[in-house]
């Protein structure tokens, strides 16, 4: 204890700038007023303006928080302390308070300088909430960092930067005015962000002609500023271990599925299960093709990955931000389209589907519960307890809704699922030949991109 107390804080220097940022234009836009301010204070003091001390980074993992606060500093030229708010949790009351008080003391000596608080929200929990250990520890933490903000001086240029990716758990006083009343918000990449993003992580990789980062930005959908970081060295590992002397599309699409669907797995399945697999896979593809509204097929594999023992994929050709009823409804289908296939093929159905099942069930959930796409129900949300089961706040909360209700979602769960199973089971019998042949092609090929799919798929 007496050790970690009297651990010094070291500032650093990062060489980081904000090039090494890629996308999030806005973000950047809203600090560099700050980075202007950490560099030559005075000519902001001698007007009289006061700067923000603190300011929120709000995001999901893996958006480049950190990174962005360590190019301002890297911009301004000042040096980084930085903390974690998950190094308090353990500590003994009172430990956390000093360590705060020692943080900012040699951060006001060395000012202008950056203090970054990474995962605030393990100390800046809303308070009251009882739920979780050292209780009193992260409070009186908290009070501490509020405290030390409220007694700046005007010519103490330091600039706290917290970092959190549950901005809804926050203790509102940290929000008030003088505190961390600036926020800024580091969106999961868009496309053109994904593809900046590889642009900057692929500047040291000797890239092949045929490598293109756009397209590879598309089929990166979802991915966030660190899995880019990671898909970029993946490539290149693959490339190393292939005594590669540069690294191909190819590399960078292996990658991609490894991450994406898991590593591919050792020992091959028996004839029987395969054929079942190539079945259940096929129903899926079958369902995307034939329906008005789904996203493009990338490609179908019954080679096992991860968990699965065969994947479809689909690629969105934009991000959906709002989904139509009709895009939902279809998306269930394709889910359901492999369980439907092993029955109409094999007279039976198998445990492969159970992750289908769940997922067609949440969506199915969402849309009557939440969306107000049932007629029965009408347009009301029903909330539940269990969207927020981290949240100390609403932990003991019931449902906000009868249990006539609850049960009256239940039914129209079981019958919306039903009706589109229903409909995906007359589509594939329809569509016997085309199951057959995508299936066949399936079992002697193992895996089929887009244009395999719809050449065999126009053959029969
Ligand atoms: P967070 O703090 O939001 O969890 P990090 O800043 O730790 O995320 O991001 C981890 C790594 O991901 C960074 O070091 C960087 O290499 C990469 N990264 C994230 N966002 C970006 C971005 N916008 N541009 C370039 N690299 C990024
Ligand atoms: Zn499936």
């Amino acid at each position: 204890m007496a050790r970690s107390k009297a651990r010094r804080f070291e500032a650093e220097r990062p060489d980081i700038t904000m090039d090494d940022v890629a996308g999030s234009d806005h973000a950047k836009e809203d600090l560099k007023e700050i980075i202007d301010y950490l560099k030559a204070p005075s000519r902001y003091q001698s007007l009289g303006a006061s700067i923000p001390k603190g300011v929120l980074m709000m995001g999901p993992p893996g958006t480049g928080k950190t990174l962005m606060a360590k190019a301002i500093a890297g911009e301004a030229n000042v040096p980084f302390f930085s903390i974690s708010g998950s190094e308090f949790i353990e500590m003994f009351v009172g430990v956390g308070a000093a360590r705060v008080r020692d943080l900012f003391a040699k951060a006001k000596e060395e000012a202008p300088a950056i203090i970054f608080i990474d995962e605030i929200d393990s100390i800046g929990r809303s308070r009251g909430t009882g739920v979780g250990g050292g209780h009193d520890e992260r409070e009186q933490t908290l009070n501490q960092i509020l405290n030390e903000m409220d007694g700046f001086e005007k010519h103490q240029t330091v600039i706290v930067l917290a970092a959190t990716n549950r901005p809804d758990v926050l203790d509102p006083a940290l929000m008030r005015p003088g505190r961390f009343d600036r926020k800024i918000t580091l969106d999961q990449p868009h496309k053109k962000a994904r593809e900046a993003i590889l642009r900057v992580h692929t500047r040291r990789i000797p890239l092949a002609d045929n490598v293109d980062l756009s397209k590879l930005a598309t089929r990166t959908i979802g991915f966030s500023g660190a899995d880019l970081e990671n898909l970029a060295n993946e490539a290149a590992l693959l490339a190393g271990r292939q005594r590669n002397q540069q690294v191909s599309m190819e590399h960078f699409d292996n990658a991609r599925d490894k991450i994406v669907l898991g590593a591919e797995r050792e020992g091959s399945l028996s004839e029987t299960d395969k054929r079942v697999v190539a079945y259940h896979e096929s129903g899926h593809a079958l369902i995307s093709a034939l329906l008005p509204n789904t996203d493009p097929l990338d490609k179908v594999t019954i080679l096992p990955r991860g968990r699965a023992l065969g994947v479809t994929e689909q690629t969105p050709e934009e991000e959906r931000y709002n989904v139509r009823y009709s895009y939902l409804r279809d998306r269930i289908a394709v889910m359901l389209g492999g369980r439907a296939a092993e029955r109409l093929i094999f007279n039976e159905t198998s445990t492969g589907a159970e992750s289908d099942l769940e997922q067609a069930t949440a969506l199915a959930r969402r849309m009557v519960s939440r969306w107000g796409m049932n007629k029965r129900l009408g347009p009301v949300a029903f909330r539940r307890g269990e969207d927020h089961v981290f949240l100390g706040r609403e932990i003991n909360q019931p449902p906000d809704f009868s249990e006539h209700t609850a049960r009256m979602i239940d039914e129209e769960i079981v019958r919306l699922l039903g009706e589109i199973d229903e409909q995906v089971a007359n589509l594939l019998q329809e569509h016997r030949a085309k199951l057959e042949a995508l299936a066949q092609a399936l079992l002697a090929h193992e895996t089929l991109d887009a244009e395999a799919i719809q050449a065999t798929l126009a053959k029969h």
